[in-house]
């Protein structure tokens, strides 16, 4: 993900083929990429090994025609499993043998390297020549149509004939590429001088403008961060969703937080500012155990560890086994939507639904908790802030580890008309500003009176009442939209049954 569009780090992924010696191969378009996964599949049953298909963020963000062809009729039929001690059994004496088939591997997908289509020379002038690969093979394209290029597909391992007769046939050699020198090192490492060393960035992903701007000043552009033309945009929280409420009182009781990764994650921006770290999947619950047992009596009581149900099962469960063995006295909440919103509502063990969509049991998070040693486990409903305040603050007073879950389905689950909103009493308000630290960005600013007052906007208004529950003067109020059929009562989201 060069620029780290949604990630927690920026980092050159192509590393990971050299560390594990996997083939790695690298689309530039999507004909490619559709190409290269069959190309992959045959790498992988002629050299018996698994192979890397490298994408990057513009390749995935992009679109390209792509021609389709008819799938392959003659798949061969699984033959089951076939007992291969060597292979399978990896005690000391087999991993040695392992290790010697791999060095020969590597080897061998080297020479096919040098004969592969997808390793290509497209001679043009000679006086400039480009190796590159990905997606900057089209921005090269596109900055130096005239030059002649080495398009690497399977970049690693390299095709090094292929690369010397490619460098032996132009008089300035060039390497292109996102991030490190993965290739350039490997170029230099042949003995063949590359022009271009440290001309190109080693932050940010590259674009037609960058590569233009290195190459004639001869030292990396660094990244735009400037006026775009384009007003800046911060992701945020949808209207109504259950973390508003849970944010509110978090931001309310005042405790360093440890945070994960998923839509929850913006709960570290503004108006709650109530997560202190976020580095990968799953690091919460360890982070927060981490701190106490550094710093101790300084924040006991005051740690609070934030997860989402999908990512409590996929990697938070380790940790929560630590915190207990560890007697850890830190809160967990657990953030359950009862879906993996943030990637595309994908089901997991918790909601049941498997990648082919088929409805399984899901996972009841309580009793597992309470079977990794959890004793104090409570279900709070998010949308009854003085309900989730009280309970919070219980758990961090409890003397050991405390579980709360806060239990709302995410609100695109199941998108419906809303059957109130919140509407302005325009004479009780006094300006105060509590309604808008509870971050929904339904509510707007208008000048009322010399007042800042909220402006609820009803086409995101989804009636979810915590703004008028945050109000101290009653200013806000929940209006019926079908009057005569809906009880007031009924409109909260109703937490979910296991
Ligand atoms: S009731 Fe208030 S907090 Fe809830 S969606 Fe409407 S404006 Fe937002
Ligand atoms: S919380 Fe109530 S009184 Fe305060 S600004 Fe909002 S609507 Fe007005």
């Amino acid at each position: 993900d060069p620029s780290a569009s949604s990630s927690q780090n920026e980092q050159d992924s192509r590393h990971y083929a050299r560390a594990a010696k996997l083939p790695m191969l690298e689309p530039s378009d999507s004909q490619e990429a559709k190409d290269l996964v069959i190309e992959a599949f045959e790498l992988s049953e002629r050299f018996d090994t698994p192979v890397l298909v490298r994408l990057t963020t513009r390749l995935c963000h992009s679109k390209t025609l792509v021609q389709l062809a008819e799938p392959a009729l003659d798949r061969t039929e699984a033959t089951g499993f076939i007992r291969d001690f060597d292979k399978y059994v990896l005690l000391p004496r087999q991993a040695i043998l392992r290790h010697a088939a791999i060095e020969n591997r590597l080897v061998a997908l080297a020479e096919h390297a040098e004969s592969s289509s997808w390793n290509r020379i497209e001679w043009r002038d000679r006086e400039r020549g480009v190796i590159t690969s990905g997606v900057a093979y089209e921005y090269v394209r596109e900055v130096f149509p005239g030059a002649s290029v080495l398009k690497l597909t399977q970049t690693f391992p390299l095709p090094a004939d292929k690369i010397r007769e490619f460098a032996s046939g132009v008089h300035e050699l060039l390497v292109i590429e996102e991030l490190d020198p993965f290739l350039e090192e490997q170029v230099r490492a042949l003995g063949i001088k590359v022009a271009s060393q440290g001309w190109l960035p080693k932050v940010g992903e590259l674009n037609p403008e960058r590569i233009a701007h290195s190459v004639a000043q001869r030292s990396p552009q660094p990244m735009h961060t400037g006026d775009l033309g384009v007003p800046g945009r911060a992701p945020r929280i949808c209207a109504g969703c259950q973390y508003l409420g849970v944010f509110t009182a978090i931001s309310r009781i005042g405790v360093r937080v440890a945070g994960d990764i998923g839509c929850y994650t913006l709960g570290a921006l503004e108006p709650w500012n109530a997560i202190d770290s976020v580095v990968c999947m799953g690091a919460g619950i360890g982070t927060a155990l981490g701190m106490e047992k550094a710093l101790g009596d300084r924040v006991r009581g005051r740690l609070l560890a934030i997860i989402g149900d999908s990512t409590l099962l996929h990697s938070g469960l380790a940790p929560l086994l630590d915190l207990v063995y560890n007697q850890g006295q830190s809160t967990v909440l657990v953030m359950d939507n009862s879906t993996t919103a943030m990637t595309g509502l994908q089901g997991n063990p918790g909601n049941g639904r498997t990648a082919t969509g088929a409805q399984g049991p899901g996972v009841n998070i309580e009793k597992l908790i309470e079977a990794i040693g959890i004793e104090w486990i409570r279900v709070i409903n998010p949308y009854d802030l003085a309900e989730s305040e009280a309970v919070l603050r219980e758990a961090l007073e409890y003397p050991g580890p405390a579980v709360v879950i806060s239990r709302a389905p995410c609100l695109l689950l199941k998108q419906k008309e809303p059957v109130q909103q919140a509407h302005l009493q325009e004479e009780a308000c006094t300006g105060c500003g509590e309604c808008f630290k509870v971050g929904c960005v339904a509510i707007e600013q208008q000048r009322l009176h010399g007042l800042i007052a909220p402006l609820i906007n009803h086409d995101l208004c989804i009636g979810c009442t915590l703004c008028v529950q945050a109000c101290p003067e009653g200013a806000l109020a929940p209006r019926k939209l079908i009057p005569d059929l809906v009880e007031l009562d009924a409109c909260l989201p109703l937490p979910i049954s296991r």
